[in-house]
């Protein structure tokens, strides 16, 4: 039997990383969010679904006063946001707010939460939060969603890349339902560009964190994802019809997928537009 989604979303556990560094997993593991802490502020990375339970969660963790900012706006990240008075996220969010609308989507009343209109604050490529003695770089990123954004730790030797890279699958399909056409060669094309900026930072990090399937991950994801981006071009990437993932298995989109797959590193795209290009260079 499935346990009620509160329970599935709402039982947070916090593993310490290093010094002011906490990994907050929910949904039985498989999603994660961040808690970096300065010795002024500390900053909650991501907001989960909106069980209305994590701002009392993270206060068990930190007394600093606590900043909040999505590494992207979709409803798994940003769909609590409305438990804080304000959030700093990626000046283009609104690109993805249909993504987070009361809907099927967000099986949670996030209307309901204490701050339903909390302040939105623009983040742009280039900015610095400072939480005393720890600033954290902000990176325009997007290719999984319109808003995404990377965070920068030279400090703690820490890149959190939310959605655009992770151990399992990278979801390269249109997830913003703003109505507008997706062109999924100029995003896969952006994604590699994106990969080839993190690799310049790799000799300031020793490891990724990603918001899903597994954390802290390897360096070397970079150079992998852009392997499969080259190898999508040259027609050696593998297309695998099966996705083995019991979520997206139930979107309804799912029948139009594909997992395309080069080494340990994969992407979901719609499989038509895929074909158009697969294969045929750049
Ligand atoms: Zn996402």
């Amino acid at each position: 039997m499935m346990p009620p989604l509160t329970v599935i979303f709402g039982s947070y556990q916090a593993k310490k990383y290093d010094e002011g560094t906490w990994f907050i997993n929910f949904m039985e593991g498989s999603q994660n969010l961040y808690l970096l802490e300065g010795e002024d502020k500390a900053l909650l990375i991501d907001t989960g679904y909106g069980t209305n339970t994590l701002a009392e969660f993270v206060k068990t963790i930190t007394q600093k006063p606590i900043l909040v900012a999505n590494t992207h706006f979709h409803p798994d990240h940003a769909g609590g946001n409305g438990e804080f008075p304000a959030v700093m996220m990626h000046h283009n969010w609104s690109a993805d707010a249909n993504a987070v609308k009361p809907g099927p989507n967000l099986p949670f009343d996030i209307a309901a939460l204490p701050h339903p209109d909390y302040e939105k604050v623009s983040l742009h490529d280039g900015d610095v939060i400072d939480l005393g003695s720890r600033k954290i770089e902000v990176l325009e990123l997007c290719a999984h969603s319109n808003s995404s954004l990377a965070f920068l730790d030279r400090s703690h030797r820490l890149l959190l890349t939310g959605d655009e890279l992770e151990a399992g699958q990278v979801l390269l399909y249109d997830l913003s339902a703003s109505g507008k056409p997706y062109d999924l060669k100029m995003r896969l094309l952006a994604h590699r560009e994106n990969m080839k900026r993190l690799r310049v930072l790799q000799p300031a990090i020793d490891c990724l964190l990603p918001n899903h399937n597994g954390f802290p991950i390897d360096v070397s994801y970079i150079d992998d994802f852009i392997a499969l981006t080259d190898g999508i071009f040259a027609g050696n990437a593998e297309i695998e019809d099966k996705l083995n993932h019991r979520f997206i298995e139930m979107d309804p989109i799912a029948p139009r997928l594909c997992r395309v797959k080069l080494g340990r590193v994969s992407f979901f795209m719609e499989k038509e537009p895929l074909l158009a290009f697969y294969g045929k260079g750049e």
